[in-house]
């Protein structure tokens, strides 16, 4: 028997456990390594080099390298390259290099189905010698009239009465050159009565006189999709030929070219799976080249394509694509996956990664007129839940820059920022109190006068001065211009049809932002959050020194964030045209109105959470009955337009009921287990179904906060850690997350951090 082991490095992280159930192609797969049907297992991913290849091919590409991988076999790239008039080598560069960014590799050399042509071609003519194949001269449109409908028999055409010989005579002139297109194809003869419509005679040949990219003007006749697959397939020995759905009825045919031929065993089977399907998305070749061709975006690497090359440069990361192919799995039916789920699978990614930088998209200025020359601030790149250690020199200064709508003269209740009666913390510096606001001649702010205190700086802050948020800012003269490309979903439509659903406010160009200096770098392929703004990559064509330039990779919103160091960030006024999760944005009605206005004012929830649920009839729902368990309606609400709202979109039942989330929410109040806890929480009752409280239980997942359990962990860090230690007393303080996370990650996340924090603190005085 096969021994085979399932790579395990191919499943998601922690987060998504269905990999870890098999897919039905896998179960096959080992069904028939262990019947001994196969001894190796070979896929290929045969796309057609005619359009970069987006996302769905990244699906089929996951499957066809994945199932290879899992049971050391091989998959072949191959490029299905048989009609002339569309394909280029251009693709077929862009295919590879899909494929290898994605992290996989094909066996040996890159395949061409254009190799074969010399074996199709006798394989085509031993149709015709044993009577199963004929040239038929019927024009296209007489093909289509004979073929008859799905009620009714087609006929056969009188041409199909040539004997063989003169059916290989004109199978030859054929591909000699000697007649015009659409003269002559050549047919399989199999049923013209056929209940399955393409086995009507399918043809397998078609004449065409085009330069191939690669076989230039050496053929004129080219075979047709349904006979090259299946014999490619079987040229390279191919064990299973997955495809998608659309092709279950040309199954029939593949099955009757390779049984009619007699071909030896082994041979290839084909099995179908479902399609990807994105909403706000289009994801067809023809499509994607209309859009580029019409220059509707900038080419085929545009960053709100969903091409591989524009989620590369718009600065996805291939574990998340990886990742995203991984969650949504791999079914029979073909169904729709919220895009939502993308950007969720690409910002769970960089949220364990990226350094915390800030930028200012619309600067307002500020004047600290009690503040006096400049100094340099060490700033950390990562909050203590991120462990990973590093900081950064932050300039401050008397003049600042601070996001416009950070400042508001006559505010509403909820605003939490700087307002002349409201001072804010300025992020990793001090706290600000405005003192005077500059208007020009329209009205316009054009800069706010302030002071700040000095005994309230972050991390050492006893000026006893409490605010309600932190904002980011660059200093002034330390600031380096930088253009920022924000991106929004390219059609405004959930199932965009044609070029009338382009959303034309897709991108938006800022030049005039300013970024920290810590953010310029010479390297290339570098990402960044930049704080309350979202994550960003910089541009891999378009970055200079001179003009720095980043792109939007996604925004923030970690719905989880339950008590958030820094609240949401209203809406700003365009943000109020589109609604975080669905896109289009309809008035609400009365009742929706209501629902909204109670979740603002009365829940204090912020507009999007508020927006998502009052919305949707069926999630404020459940919203309410949750209520009716805990008193918590912002982290409930916050669950539940994220995470439950998801997994209502399957469809599926739900395993969880709303009582189950209010103890899920009652847990992570009570501290009784920690946010990212209740994340893995959730993720097992909506596989298992089984209750919060026996999950926590069952798995010893409780959050520790007793000094007298985190104290022998915090001293065993303190212990292998000597050189760290040293350098902190030196005075790298930065190391002091570093102490923090290692702590975190020797209690596999369940230490209560903020009491860590303490202890780590106090225990570093001391050593
Ligand atoms: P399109 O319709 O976008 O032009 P296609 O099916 O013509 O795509 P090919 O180049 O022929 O593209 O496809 C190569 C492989 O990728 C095929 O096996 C195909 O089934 C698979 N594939 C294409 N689109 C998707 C998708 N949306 N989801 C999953 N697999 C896909
Ligand atoms: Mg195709």
């Amino acid at each position: 028997m096969v021994k085979y082991e399932l790579n395990k490095s191919f499943t998601s992280k922690g987060f998504s456990n269905m990999s870890e159930s098999k897919d039905f192609l896998r179960t096959i797969v080992e069904e028939d390594l262990q019947s001994g049907k196969y001894h190796e297992i070979i896929t290929r991913f045969p796309p057609e080099p005619n359009g970069f290849p987006h996302i769905g091919h990244a699906k089929s590409i996951c499957i066809n390298f994945g199932i290879a991988r899992d049971y050391k076999g091989h998959c072949n790239l191959r490029m299905d390259d048989t009609n002339p008039t569309t394909e280029d080598m251009k693709y077929v560069e862009a295919l590879k290099d899909a494929v290898t960014w994605l992290g996989f590799e094909w066996a040996n050399h890159v395949r061409f189905a254009s190799d074969y042509f010399p074996k199709i071609y006798d394989y085509a003519v031993q149709l015709v010698k044993m009577g199963k194949a004929y040239v038929d001269s019927l024009n296209e449109e007489e093909i289509r009239e004979y073929r008859g409908t799905i009620k009714e028999a087609g006929r056969r055409s009188k041409f199909a009465q040539r004997c063989i010989e003169e059916n290989l005579d004109l199978l030859e002139r054929m591909r000699k050159g000697e007649f015009k297109d659409g003269e002559h194809v050549l047919r399989a003869k199999i049923d013209m009565s056929a209940a399955n419509m393409k086995m009507r005679d399918p043809l397998l040949y078609r004449i065409r006189h085009a330069h191939h990219f690669r076989t230039g003007d050496e053929w004129c006749i080219y075979p047709m999709y349904d006979f090259a697959h299946c014999l490619s397939d079987y040229i390279e020995g191919v064990t299973h030929s997955i495809c998608t759905l659309e092709f279950e009825n040309n199954r029939e045919i593949y099955d009757w070219v390779l049984d009619e031929l007699e071909l030896k065993l082994p041979r290839p089977y084909q099995y179908e799976f479902a399609r990807l399907g994105i909403n706000y998305t289009v994801m067809s070749k023809r499509k994607l080249l209309e859009l580029v061709n019409g220059n509707y975006v900038h080419g085929w690497d545009d960053p709100r394509l969903p091409t591989i090359a524009g989620y590369k440069r718009r600065g996805y990361t291939p574990e998340s694509i990886l990742n995203f192919c991984d969650q949504i799995g791999i079914a029979k039916a073909n169904s729709m996956v919220d895009v939502a789920q993308l950007e969720f699978c690409i910002r769970d990614d960089l949220n364990q990664k990226v350094p915390r930088v800030m930028c200012v998209l619309d600067p307002l200025k500020v004047t600290i007129e009690n503040y006096a020359g400049e100094e340099v601030i060490d700033a950390s790149y990562y909050p203590h839940d991120v462990p990973k250690v590093g900081s950064r020199k932050l300039p401050f200064s008397r003049e600042i820059y601070i996001e416009r709508d950070d400042f508001m003269e006559n505010p509403p209740q909820d605003y939490y920022r700087l307002t002349p009666k409201q001072s804010v913390r300025l992020k990793h510096a001090y706290i600000l109190t405005c003192k005077e606001v500059v208007k020009d001649a329209n009205g316009t702010i054009t800069e706010i006068k302030a002071v700040y205190y000095p005994d309230s700086k972050s991390g050492e802050d006893t000026s006893g001065i409490k605010t309600k948020s932190a904002i980011h800012w660059v200093s002034v003269n330390h600031a380096k211009k930088a253009e920022v490309r924000l991106y929004e979903r390219l059609y405004s439509n959930e199932a965009p049809d044609g070029l009338e659903d382009l959303n034309p406010n897709s991108l938006h160009i800022i030049k005039n932002a300013f970024v920290e200096p810590a953010v310029i770098t010479e390297k290339t392929d570098v990402r960044f959050q930049f704080e309350r703004q979202g994550y960003f990559y910089a541009d891999p064509i378009d970055y200079t020194a001179e003009l720095p330039v980043f792109n939007k990779i996604v925004g923030l919103k970690d719905s989880w964030a339950k008590k958030a160091e820094v609240p949401e960030p209203m809406p700003k006024p365009e943000a109020k045209k589109r609604p975080i999760v669905e896109g289009v944005v309809a008035p609400m009605g009365d009742a929706e109105q209501r629902l909204f206005d109670q979740y603002t004012k009365e829940f204090g929830l912020n507009h999007e959470i508020a927006n998502i649920l009052a919305r949707d009839a069926q999630l404020s729902d459940f919203y309410k009955e949750t209520l009716s368990f805990a008193n918590s309606p912002v982290s409930l609400a916050n669950i539940v337009a994220n995470e439950v709202a998801r997994e209502l979109k399957l469809e599926a039942p739900l395993k969880f009921s709303a009582k189950e989330i209010a103890e899920l929410v009652t847990m992570i109040d009570e501290e009784t287990i920690s946010t990212k806890i209740a994340k893995q929480v959730f993720e097992e009752m909506v596989i298992s179904g089984e209750n919060p409280t026996a999950i926590v239980e069952a798995k010893g997942l409780t959050q520790i906060s007793d000094p007298a359990k985190l104290k022998p962990i915090i001293d065993e860090v303190i212990t292998n850690n000597p050189d760290n230690v040293a350098k902190y007393q030196a005075g790298n303080t930065n190391l002091f997350g570093f102490f923090v996370g290692q702590v975190l990650k020797r209690s596999a996340g369940k230490a209560n951090p903020t009491v860590v924090n303490e202890l780590v603190q106090e225990k570093l005085k001391h050593v």
